[in-house]
């Protein structure tokens, strides 16, 4: 299944875990607020996260102690 992701980014404790596990498709601000990036997404959810990273994508899921990675099978917008 191909998803998209979004990161509700007020919900965003900074932890970096998602980065950690999908660093090609979140990357932390100064503040250390995730966005996802993948493809020049800048967390907007439009882009179709890629078939080889939907396993890095659940692990990054998993893996959020907020549950603010929003992930959907159509766009966000
Ligand atoms: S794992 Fe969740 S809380 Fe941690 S930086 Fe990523 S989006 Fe933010």
């Amino acid at each position: 299944m191909i998803l998209f992701a979004s990161v509700n980014q007020e919900e965003c404790i900074a932890c970096g875990a998602c980065n950690s596990a999908a660093p090609d498709i979140f990357d932390l601000d100064d503040s250390g607020i995730a966005t996802v990036v993948f493809a020049g997404d800048n967390n907007r959810g439009v882009t179709a996260i890629a078939e080889e990273l939907q396993e890095e994508l659940q692990e990054a899921f998993d893996s959020c102690p907020t549950q603010c990675i929003q992930l959907a099978e159509s766009p966000f917008a």
